[in-house]
């Protein structure tokens, strides 16, 4: 049995569902995940989701320090054991979601890098959240649903591509590491798990002039996938343009009317919101 497994059944533990609770049982992917994240002796790590710390203890062995937020407070006794040989470890109990920025950067400071296995039912909010740039961080490294990954990388026009694709492909290149089976998890989950690390740019891909206006157009046109772009903007609660001011920037940018907004890349995002920036528009 795994020491994870031990654990778990030592401290009689009970995985939650709603907590994506799905924890590593083989030492040696673990292994791979913290080489690939790069984390070395003059790193801070956070870690989101520590589970029964399997990853923690690897990270702690060659990282300065590592601070770790677990939403559930029940792993409490089983961290206390794994983590007790490394004094260079903090564990907040709390939703990473809730933590502020400033109360993050106060634990961990600038240049951090992350590594989580990521709990699967807030993998976007947090991909998210890691890529606006208010962490400062160094890297990003995470397992995520395989199918996640692929969205990643997924190039325009293709049936993987969507909203993620572009705003993580503005801030960083998505580079896959490895894809792992359910097998190496305790409970199995029911897809298969990608590691992928988040290279990310120094300055964004692409210059645009609001940033704030390319993503929500990027979020009504996926919302609405189905409908046409001028179709999926007007219907946005976050936008008001017209369909006038929307055909116009979409012919200035020599393209068809009746395009959706899964075909254009972040270069074109980026386009089309100068292009309407002139306009007001956010609500
Ligand atoms: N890192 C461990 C491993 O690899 O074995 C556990 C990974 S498990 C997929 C996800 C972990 O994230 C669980 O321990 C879960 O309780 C925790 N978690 C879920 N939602 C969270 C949140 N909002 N904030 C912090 N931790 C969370």
């Amino acid at each position: 049995m795994s020491r994870t497994g031990e654990l778990i059944r030592k401290y009689d533990f009970t995985f939650r569902k709603k907590f994506g609770q799905n924890f590593l049982t083989d030492p040696s992917i673990v292994e791979k995940i913290v080489d690939a994240s790069g984390a070395g002796p003059d790193d801070t790590v956070l870690e989101i989701g520590p589970g029964a710390g399997a990853m923690t203890v690897e990270l702690a062995k060659r990282a300065k320090k590592v601070v770790a937020v677990e939403i559930d407070s029940a792993l409490e006794p089983i961290l206390r054991e794994t983590l007790s040989d490394y004094d260079n470890t903090t564990v907040i109990f709390s939703d990473v979601m809730k933590l502020t920025d400033e109360e993050l950067l106060a634990a961990i400071g600038e240049g951090a890098v992350v590594v989580a296995n990521l709990p699967y039912y807030i993998t976007t909010p947090i991909i998210m959240r890691l890529l606006e740039g208010q962490l400062k961080l160094k890297s990003i490294t995470v397992m995520v649903q395989k199918e996640v990954a692929d969205r990643m990388q997924a190039q325009a026009g293709t049936k993987e591509y969507g909203a993620l694709s572009p705003a993580v492909q503005y801030r960083a290149e998505p580079v896959r590491v490895m894809t792992v089976g359910p097998e190496c998890f305790i409970p199995r989950p029911a897809v298969d798990s990608s590691v992928i690390r988040l290279d990310l740019y120094d300055r964004p891909k692409v210059e645009v002039k609001d940033e704030k206006l390319m993503f929500a157009l990027i979020r009504a046109a996926f919302n609405q996938r189905r409908k046409t772009l001028p179709n999926a903007i007007t219907g946005s609660s976050e936008l008001s343009f017209t369909r006038e001011q929307i055909s116009a920037a979409l012919n200035k940018m020599g393209l068809d009317e009746r395009i959706r907004g899964e075909v254009l890349d972040i270069e074109q995002y980026a386009r089309l919101a100068d292009t309407l920036s002139d306009k007001t528009a956010i609500t």
